[in-house]
């Protein structure tokens, strides 16, 4: 053969019957087959040949994720806002008809939602799903979508799901929970009555900050439309990405009842020093809503989470921006989910996107810290904190 020849063909693996322990990562964008037969029903989806149609790393990863779920089907995309829009898309919503979404939740979440509702002349409707009278807005506004998020971002308040849900349908809305903050050992919001659950893998799930993702779970009937479309959209998440979510999703249980523990134990310590205010985490009794997530959170499998808040007890931004700054141990990083301790100023960074008003309304003042707390000693985890917020107020 010429070097042409060879520089293409020279080094293919040969097929062996020695089976991996790690799974196999399948780079290849494209398949080919001896059998054009083969080839042909391939593109109707009965196999692999171009990646955009079938993926093996991104199937792999949706089966593990719907197993954990228990739903019976997931479809992944390249981010958590992909995997949003999808999902939106999915219900094909028409002018005058009601969305009610977060008031207090992710602040990407809301624009992006605002954007898809001005784009279809969808009346969006924002609401604490936390707040005494969402019953009866849920009955006079009869929403379409009721989207919540299963604990909100970044002020950890928990929702009363199964409730909520049996509301929700009664007002005829598809429930669609977006259940990140929990991960699937947490919370299995299909479990209590939503029809739809997504996660952003890139947090819990994945756990080590090295791949964006995001998926979407529930009935087949509701999930295969969206794999359908998702060939023609091309959001699909990527072999590499699908196959470093996997390796998170392996040590996802053992992960979570350590962030679990950790963060009650540096909740309790925070609470206890008497240097911040409103420190927020469902496992503390002091939580407005801990009653409900001993009812509504898998406590067994994942405590109450890996998250908590808490403001500096004076100051604004410049304060919580010199804790950032004294922190040794954390990592101030605009993500959560991750094995390390990541501190966050939520007013510029996960609710960033909202308007002032939008922040003061949800409570999200300049002097809250939020903590995804990591599997570092907690002891060492509290001291660190302790000590940044001491220089932060000095
Ligand atoms: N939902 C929640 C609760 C989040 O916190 C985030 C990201 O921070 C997202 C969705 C969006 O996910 P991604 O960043 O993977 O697009």
């Amino acid at each position: 053969m010429k070097a042409t020849t060879l520089a293409v063909t020279a080094g293919a693996l040969a097929p062996t019957a020695a089976l991996p322990v790690a799974g196999p990562l399948h780079l290849s964008a494209v398949s080919f087959y001896a059998d054009a037969d083969a080839l042909d029903a391939s593109l109707d989806g009965s196999g692999y040949s171009y990646g955009r149609i079938r993926a093996p790393n991104a199937e792999a990863l949706e089966q593990a994720l719907a197993a954990l779920e228990g739903a019976e089907a997931c479809v992944a995309y390249a981010s958590g806002m992909a995997a949003l829009r999808a999902l939106w898309d999915s219900l094909s919503l028409k002018a005058g008809d009601v969305a009610m979404v977060p008031a207090d939740g992710y602040g990407a979440s809301l624009a992006l939602l605002k954007r898809l509702a001005a784009e279809r002349s969808v009346t969006l409707r924002l609401q604490s799903f936390t707040a005494p009278d969402v019953a009866a807005h849920l009955a006079e506004a009869k929403p379409k979508l009721v989207f919540l998020e299963s604990v909100t971002n970044p002020l950890l308040s928990v929702p009363d799901l199964p409730t909520l849900c049996a509301e929700a349908h009664a007002a005829g809305a598809t429930v669609a929970v977006d259940a990140t903050f929990c991960s699937p050992l947490g919370q299995r919001p299909l479990s209590h009555g939503a029809d739809l659950v997504l996660h952003s893998t890139t947090k819990w799930i994945n756990g080590h900050s090295d791949a964006l993702g995001g998926v979407v779970s529930g009935a087949r009937a509701r999930i295969e439309p969206m794999r359908a479309a998702r060939i023609l959209t091309g959001e699909l998440l990527g072999p590499f990405e699908a196959y470093l979510t996997l390796r998170g999703v392996r040590t996802l249980p053992v992960r979570m009842k350590a962030h679990g523990e950790n963060a009650l134990a540096l909740a309790r310590a925070l609470e206890a020093s008497g240097r911040v205010t409103a420190v927020r985490y469902p496992g503390l009794p002091s939580h407005p809503q801990h009653s409900v997530a001993r009812r509504v959170l898998d406590v067994e499998s994942a405590g109450f989470g890996g998250l908590l808040a808490f403001e500096l007890p004076k100051g604004g931004r410049a304060e919580a921006f010199r804790f950032l700054e004294s922190v040794k141990l954390a990592r101030p990083a605009p993500s959560l989910g991750d094995v390390a301790t990541l501190v966050m100023h939520a007013a510029s960074a996960s609710a960033r996107r909202m308007t002032a008003d939008e922040r003061e309304r949800a409570g999200i003042s300049e002097r809250l810290i939020r903590v995804s707390v990591g599997l570092e000693d907690p002891s060492e985890i509290a001291a660190d904190l302790l000590q940044a917020i001491d220089c932060a107020l000095r």
